[in-house]
């Protein structure tokens, strides 16, 4: 705006904003342009300038007592927390879901570094040349792993619901059980899925119980499928009652599918007994499971569906799966972990597994928080969760400790800490929960505390050791 089309104007007052161009040279914003990129930060200061020039205290006293400096940084900074960046997970809940589920061990992400970085064969047989499917060896680590026949990946367990009863059950039957019409985290219902896949709901039994006969009763010349749903994140207790999945796929006819969603991926391992795995559905006839990729398995999202050979080969061709198929780098990722996981190393555990195999790390780790910081914290016996959809019904003891001070205060500065620290606020008191901190990720919590507790000037300024521009604004 110039001087002489505003009516208002000071006579003396500077009107005259920075030019973008020389702006974007200076120190301050190069963090930023490194991070954000230079249009991007371009956008930001246009879209601040043009907020200026309509405002009324520029419109009297032009630039005089603005800090565009401290302003720019300041909204900067609010852009840049959309950004993906590494958090720490001190909540107890070691898949959690707003905090990306399963980390991937960083042994496996650098195992499949070459088969990403340049071409690779994801559908070319080296065999004869031919075209090839998108599978690798998954059938066969699969087959290894829970006795299935044969396996597929989509994009997550959402897609593998809905893919199995479009290519399988449209237009016709489904029975479901009334204690299993449930919804899986966000919007995810699946009696809506079902309604979108075309398949028709049957519903059968009661909340607390559905027996074989229910299902069996239920049959009709037009049923595709018995869907089993696997209740994962919540427990119906007291008088309750599920078919046995040996008798109903005993006595279902033959060409009547028996689908069971068991949605956590628990199969081998030790520290999970109490939930029904995909080996034993397998076992005890299922034709398919499917579960997702990131809870127990501990690998990138995706939805595996395993089970009868004839049947994944339809699924293999519904024109749906284009949609649904991941790329090389989930593929490569799964494939690893497979292999690792049927080898039992270390890296082939999902986190859940190695969290809560070193539970009892977490006292010592307590321990030497209070040790530390003996004025701020203080040790107390907390619970742990595996969490994502999975295991509703256990908790593990577990430590952790208690911040003095606000905890809503403390909750929103270590949440915009250089590396966020989440914690959790209970009883009016915030708490960092050490059972889903990694050990990688607890000395870098001892730093951030360090600078947090004790250097705290520093920290507000955004000087704290953390590699990236990341300050409390
Ligand atoms: C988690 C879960 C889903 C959804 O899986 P996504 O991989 O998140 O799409 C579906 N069913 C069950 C039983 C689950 O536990």
């Amino acid at each position: 705006m110039s001087q002489k089309s505003n009516p208002k104007a000071h006579p003396e007052a500077n009107y005259r904003l920075p030019q973008v161009e020389q702006l974007l040279q200076q120190d301050f914003l190069s963090p930023f342009i490194k991070s954000l990129s230079r249009p991007v930060v371009t956008m930001v200061i246009r879209d601040y300038f043009t907020q200026i020039r309509q405002s009324e205290s520029f419109k009297h006293a032009g630039v005089d007592g603005l800090d565009i400096t401290q302003a720019l940084s300041s909204r900067l900074h609010g852009v840049l927390l959309q950004r993906q960046t590494a958090v720490i997970n001190a909540t107890g809940t070691i898949i959690h879901t707003n905090l990306g589920r399963s980390p991937i061990d960083p042994a496996l992400w650098d195992a499949v570094k070459a088969v990403n970085t340049g071409y690779n064969n994801l559908e070319l047989k080296l065999e004869d040349g031919k075209r090839g499917q998108r599978k690798g060896l998954l059938d066969t680590l699969l087959c290894a792993l829970t006795g299935a026949e044969a396996g597929l990946l989509v994009n997550n367990n959402a897609c593998s619901i809905y893919l199995l009863l479009h290519a399988l059950a449209k237009g016709k039957e489904v029975i479901v059980s009334r204690g299993e019409q449930i919804q899986i985290g966000g919007g995810f219902r699946i009696p809506d899925i079902l309604a979108l896949s075309g398949a028709k709901l049957v519903e059968v039994g009661t909340t607390n119980i559905t027996t074989a006969d229910d299902y069996i009763e239920a049959i009709t010349d037009n049923t595709a499928m018995v869907l089993i749903v696997h209740q994962s994140n919540f427990v119906i207790r007291g008088f309750t009652e599920s078919a046995d999945i040996k008798e109903l796929s005993r006595r279902l006819p033959k060409e009547v599918i028996l689908a069971v969603d068991q949605g956590s991926g628990v199969t081998n391992e030790p520290h999970f007994p109490e939930e029904k795995s995909v080996i034993k559905y397998i076992a005890s006839g299922a034709d398919l499971v499917c579960f997702s990729g990131d809870k127990i398995l501990g690998g990138p999202q995706a939805g595996i569906i395993c089970g009868d050979a004839s049947l994944v080969q339809r699924l293999e061709k519904n024109p749906m799966m284009r949609a649904f198929r991941p790329g090389r780098v989930v593929l490569s990722l799964i494939e690893e972990l497979l292999v690792r996981k049927l080898n039992e190393q270390e890296s082939g555990r999902g986190i859940s597994e190695r969290q809560v195999a070193q539970l009892s790390s977490t006292l010592n780790k307590a321990d030497r928080l209070t040790q530390l910081f003996p004025n701020h914290i203080e040790i107390c016996p907390l619970k742990a969760v595996v969490g994502g959809g999975t295991l509703p019904d256990i908790d593990y003891d577990c430590w952790g400790v208690i911040l003095a001070g606000d905890p809503l205060k403390l909750s929103r500065e270590l949440r915009l800490a250089s590396t966020p620290i989440i914690g959790v606020i209970q009883r009016d008191k915030f708490i960092l929960n050490l059972a889903s901190v990694t050990d990688s990720d607890f000395e870098l919590l001892i730093l951030q505390l360090e600078d947090y507790l004790y250097l705290k000037e520093g920290f507000i300024d955004g000087h704290c050791r953390g590699e990236q521009v990341r300050t409390v604004v």
